[in-house]
């Protein structure tokens, strides 16, 4: 099975600069062993396609559910496409909450997403009230089932499981958590043909943490947002998890 390390950089840019950033990242060995992807603002799309050279994988974080139109503000799947993204991010926790998309929606970007070519890097998981109170299978039942019947066939798919209360607080679900969550991911994932998609986990990924998430059962590989921004830990944890898998 394929693993992955995506960067997702949200309304940010490194401090360090895109071209000083994709140079540290490209041109490692481990490359081919767990496949890099970054998610830039629109704007970079292009620049990162180009600096990355095949070497990383460009994803964008967000798409519309139409292929063209009077959609002001909006960016088709096959726009992305021809700015060389191969990968989409779609149903981000922050989208769902700020911006109010719930599952059919995300099903319907799937769907755009995939009948142009791209593969979406689906997000799933629940809040710490759902958490606390079990509904957290329940909730990714919803997500899941919902969004894969409003798609249909989506190939290639990959799942990310981002537990809202774990994204950009620093307090990462533990091993254990995502251990048990990721299985019932693939049981949910089963019934649609998808119980061997690449699923990744994604919530406060970082350095000093990676390798004991990355040494997870059925663990693919990680959707970083904050760690990302930087070079350095974002090599550290793509390092995590190629070491994982040797
Ligand atoms: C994310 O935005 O997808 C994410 C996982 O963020 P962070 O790593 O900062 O928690």
């Amino acid at each position: 099975m394929g693993a992955m390390v995506a960067a997702n950089w949200k309304m940010n840019l490194p401090p360090e600069g895109v071209e000083a950033w994709v140079g540290s990242v490209v041109g490692r060995e481990e490359s081919e062993d767990v496949l890099v992807v970054v998610a830039p603002p629109f704007p970079f799309l292009t620049q990162l396609a180009h600096l990355g050279g095949g070497a990383i994988s460009v994803a964008a974080q967000n798409l519309s559910e139409h292929e063209a139109g009077a959609y002001t503000g909006e960016v088709s799947a096959g726009m992305l496409d021809r700015a060389g993204c191969s990968h989409v991010i779609v149903g981000h926790s922050e989208r769902r909450q700020i911006y109010g998309e719930g599952d059919e929606l995300v099903g319907r970007k799937l769907r755009a997403a995939a009948s142009a070519g791209l593969v979406p890097i689906f997000c799933i998981g629940e809040t710490k009230e759902l958490r606390d109170g079990g509904g957290t299978r329940g909730l990714l039942e919803r997500q899941i089932g919902t969004a894969l019947r409003v798609a249909g066939t989506v190939d290639g798919l990959v799942v990310a499981y981002e537990p809202v209360w774990a994204i950009g607080t620093g307090d990462n679900a533990t091993p254990e958590q995502v251990g048990e969550t990721h299985a019932q991911i693939r049981d949910l994932l089963t019934p649609f043909g998808l119980a061997d998609v690449i699923l990744l986990y994604g919530g406060s990924v970082k350095p000093d943490n990676a390798a004991e998430l990355a040494a997870v059962e059925g663990v693919d590989g990680f959707l970083v947002g904050g760690a990302s921004l930087t070079s350095e830990s974002f090599k550290a944890i793509w390092q995590a998890m190629v070491s994982s898998r040797a």
